[in-house]
């Protein structure tokens, strides 16, 4: 690690790598057509490295290889067993890197340092809670006396398309190499143009573990043309996505042609709901961390504040000057709470969105960039965490998506109310409930329109549980069982006794 003088230049991690490649057949190459595009650091906006941008005939050639390592090769005909040492493997390898991870993570996204070796470790979980699945996975048999036996034979699908967005880039993509890679899928993993750093590190990571040549494929591009030839490509039968709504769309559109499995995790525009009864240093500290952390690029964040009326001045108060004091500085600074925004297009659309609530709502911290940033950050997207009261439902910035530090606040009066304002926008990803009567709290879950509720709780999960939204949020669920599911078929075999 090397940091160039700490007062006045920005930090650069040592040896960092200036070309990205792809990752095809188990060798890194250019793309066939020799095109790049340029990554840049979020904290200088400096071009520090270019990436092989993936055409149509990169894809083509790492589909190839995919499919040759599923048709002929020996992962999908391991035992669970045996792919389940090399998952280990590959969350021991991870794991033993994970300062690295997070330091590479952190120059490229903006995500504070300390949060992103979170990340990392959750993504060796990942990988060690899908070893330990396939283990023990069971599947049905059923007996007609006298008749038939019917039985379950589960099978790998065969090429996954992974696409994956830019927030917490690294973790996101162990969410579906794990469970795809895992289930005896070979895959083409495509990951988001502005972060490609991270997802070329899984290279050496699994031909370290014992993953053989071709089961992982790495294409890095641009949405419209890599992304778009992996889920046009024939041989591709399923394709998972995380990103934007409006690029699900796209896919959702574009994958109809050849009937592709699909599993889309996309936008969110989540709820948190506080009661009078609440414990209120509790919620504050949550829905703080719900939209703050992750420097709001969180599709789970807590991004709409609803508080009942008898509490809401008392609420806004506490929330406003909580908010003003986050910290807000270098990601790789461990005193950091709110990082870089990811990339100068991002910001832009982040601050325009801080300009809109300027108009719709009643500001009561941030409001843009940060005063007084160090010379070393100051070409850096910094926004302040920004804290909008009395913002009607009917703002933009109440239904739409922002992904930035930026939380709007609007008081209800009943439940009923409550519950119209947390269903009142497209997205239906998740839901924070904070309430200390139990009756009121379950129903208020049954009602709401989120794929997953928080009860009196932060943003933690079991791996077990279903992850995925509802409404414009996605489509199917991930998690535990629901993953594998989605990775394989399940035959039904039936035999006449
Ligand atoms: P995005 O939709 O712009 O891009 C996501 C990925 O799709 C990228 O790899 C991109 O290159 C690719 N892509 C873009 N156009 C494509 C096309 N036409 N065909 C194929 N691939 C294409 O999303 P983003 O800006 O990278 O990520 C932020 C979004 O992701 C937010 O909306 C956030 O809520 C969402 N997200 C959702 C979850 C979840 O689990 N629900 C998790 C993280 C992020």
């Amino acid at each position: 690690m090397t940091q160039t003088s700490a007062q006045t230049a920005h930090y650069v991690p040592a040896d960092l790598p200036t070309s990205i490649r792809h990752f095809i057949g188990g060798e890194f190459v250019d793309s066939v057509g020799g095109q790049t595009f340029d990554v840049l650091d979020p904290v200088s906006n400096q071009t520090y490295a270019t990436a092989a941008a993936g055409q149509q005939a990169d894809i083509d050639l790492a589909v190839a290889a995919a499919k040759d390592a599923f048709d002929n090769g020996p992962w999908p005909r391991m035992l669970p067993r045996a792919r389940a040492r090399v998952l280990n493997r590959i969350a021991d390898a991870v794991e033993a890197q994970d300062a690295r991870l997070a330091e590479l993570e952190t120059f490229d996204t903006g995500l504070p340092i300390t949060q992103a070796l979170g990340q990392a470790q959750r993504a060796a979980e990942n990988f060690r809670f899908f070893a330990d699945l396939i283990v023990a996975q069971a599947d049905d048999t059923y007996k007609v006396p006298g008749k038939q036996i019917n039985y379950v034979n589960r099978k790998p699908v065969g090429v996954a398309g992974l696409i994956t967005p830019w927030n917490t880039p690294f973790m996101l993509e162990s969410w579906k190499l794990a469970p795809a890679l895992a289930s005896g899928c070979t895959v083409v993993l495509k990951p988001a143009e502005f972060t490609p750093l991270s997802a070329s590190l899984w290279a050496e990571i699994f031909r370290t573990a014992g993953v053989p040549d071709g089961v992982f494929n790495l294409v890095n591009g641009i949405g419209e043309e890599a992304g778009d030839a992996l889920v046009k490509h024939p041989d591709v039968p399923l394709i998972s996505f995380t990103g934007e709504t409006t690029t699900g769309q796209t896919i959702y559109r574009n994958c109809a042609a050849n009937l592709k499995g699909m599993s889309m995790e996309l936008g969110g525009k989540s709820p948190a709901v506080v009661f009078a009864d609440a414990d209120l240093d509790a919620a504050i500290d949550s829905t703080l961390f719900g939209v703050f952390s992750l420097n709001g690029e969180r599709c789970t964040a807590s991004s709409r504040i609803l508080v009942e009326r008898s509490i809401y001045d008392d609420f806004c108060a506490r929330y406003a000057a909580r908010a003003a004091s986050i910290v807000v500085g270098d990601p790789h600074d461990p005193r950091t709470e709110v990082g870089a925004l990811v990339h100068p297009e991002h910001y832009a659309k982040v601050l325009s969105y801080v300009e809109i609530g300027k108009t719709e709502g009643r500001l009561l911290s941030g409001g843009g960039r940060p005063a007084g940033l160090p010379e070393r950050l100051a070409r850096g997207n910094y926004v302040s965490p920004t804290v909008f009261a009395d913002v009607a439902p009917t703002a933009r910035i109440f239904q739409e998506e922002i992904f930035g530090p930026v939380v709007t606040i609007t008081p209800f009066e009943t439940d009923a109310e409550a519950l119209a304002l947390a269903n009142g926008v497209k997205y239906g990803l998740a839901a924070y409930i904070w309430t200390t009567d139990l009756s009121r709290a379950h129903n208020f879950a049954q009602s709401v329109d989120a794929g997953m509720v928080w009860l009196n709780s932060h943003n933690v999960r079991d791996l077990r549980t279903p992850f995925g939204g509802v409404k414009a949020s996605g489509l199917g669920h991930e998690g535990g069982y629901r993953s594998i599911d989605f990775y394989t078929d399940s035959q039904a075999v039936h035999i006449t006794l």
